[in-house]
């Protein structure tokens, strides 16, 4: 268990004697980002009497707009002195689905304030590598399919029911789901379908949820796929590498939206003798960088090394300092240090 018996029981006591909890995630909120931090605040909101506020550095994808409590989200680039007051006041924090404060962007000065504040009313739950103590309670499982998952089985930890509400079914759900690419990443576990079934017996209608994720698309996204599909798509076949390109003025062309570029780095690395797959883009003046890969090759350790970045050992994402030319070229200078590893 990522928090011990003990540790459990000072949570719980936080928890009986607090008056607001805030729950926050990540940048760039995806599907369990915004699953675990509703799925949890559904479970306090049913067991609990204080009130729970989720809270995100930038803005939620419209295509996560079904999950319960979505509108009340406070979006931190947008309701910035709000959102601050509630960090610093709060009981009691939860960081989720992140392992250190460089990942919620301009919200890291607030959150490490408080951190440094009061760090023994922080909890984490996290499922990514190499976490960073900045507060007291550090629950991670690297070996989790999601966050979603870990805050399930925390609220099993706490003695609630194994079958949870629908609400609280819809937002663990997505997160697992997104999170494990429908089931099919290797961090799937025994556990994971256990936990999914018990939230499929809450009434749950998970083919609505398979409806909001996968065909919800708009013609202006397919034909931007289709444009990377037919001229940004390149296989580097001698080290077993597929990367796309997705620049400012082809974003720009296709009405680019948050979330259009979900999931489209997997089609690279569906490529035939693929080991690792990147998408480069170029999002408000930023090179941001998606990396998959198969197998025991780290992306982790890859964009850590040289992309400012990191998350988990088959996907992570990093940035660049300079143009998306030269972040592309920096990416080819430096597969030859990888050839062997690439093409074991
Ligand atoms: P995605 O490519 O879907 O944006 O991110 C894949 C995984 O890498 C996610 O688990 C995400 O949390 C992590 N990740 C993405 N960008 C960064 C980054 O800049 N730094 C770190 N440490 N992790 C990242
Ligand atoms: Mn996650």
């Amino acid at each position: 268990m990522f928090f011990s018996e003990s540790q459990t029981q000072e949570i719980r006591e936080l928890l009986l004697k607090a008056n607001t909890v805030v729950l926050v995630s990540h940048r760039n909120p995806d599907g369990d980002a915004l699953g675990s931090t509703l799925g949890l605040k559904s479970i306090f909101d049913r067991h609990f009497s204080f009130k729970t506020q989720v809270i995100v550095p930038d803005e939620r994808p419209d295509f996560l707009a079904y999950l319960p409590g979505f509108t009340e989200v406070l979006v931190f680039d947008k309701e910035t002195q709000q959102a601050t007051e509630a960090i610093l006041n709060c009981d009691v924090l939860f960081c989720l689905d992140f392992n250190h404060p460089g990942r919620v962007g301009d919200m890291e000065d607030v959150l490490r304030a408080r951190a440094s504040l009061r760090p023994d009313s922080g909890i984490m739950i996290d499922h990514h590598q190499q976490p960073e103590a900045f507060i007291t309670y550090i629950g991670s499982d690297t070996s989790a399919s999601s966050t979603s998952e870990m805050v399930y089985t925390f609220s099993q930890m706490l003695g609630f029911e194994s079958i949870p509400t629908k609400e609280t079914a819809m937002c663990l759900y997505t997160g697992i789901m997104t999170d494990t690419g429908s089931f099919r990443f290797s961090a799937t576990s025994p556990a994971t379908h256990r936990i999914a079934a018990n939230l499929l017996a809450s009434g749950l209608e998970h083919w609505k949820i398979h409806e909001h994720l996968f065909n919800q698309n708009k013609l202006s996204k397919l034909q931007l796929w289709g444009e990377v599909f037919s001229r940004h798509l390149s296989q580097l076949q001698e080290f077993g590498v597929s990367y796309m390109v997705a620049d400012g003025e082809l974003l720009q062309r296709h009405h680019y939206e948050e979330g259009d570029l979900e999931g489209l780095v997997n089609f690279a690395l569906s490529l035939k003798g693929t080991t690792m797959a990147a998408i480069f883009s170029e999002r408000k003046g930023k090179i941001r960088i998606s990396f998959r890969s198969v197998g025991t090759f780290s992306v982790n350790a890859f964009a850590r090394e040289h992309f400012n970045g990191g998350g988990h050992e088959n996907a992570a994402g990093g940035s660049f300092e300079g143009s998306i030319q030269e972040a592309v070229q920096h990416f080819l200078s430096i597969l030859p240090s990888y050839k062997s590893q690439l093409k074991s």
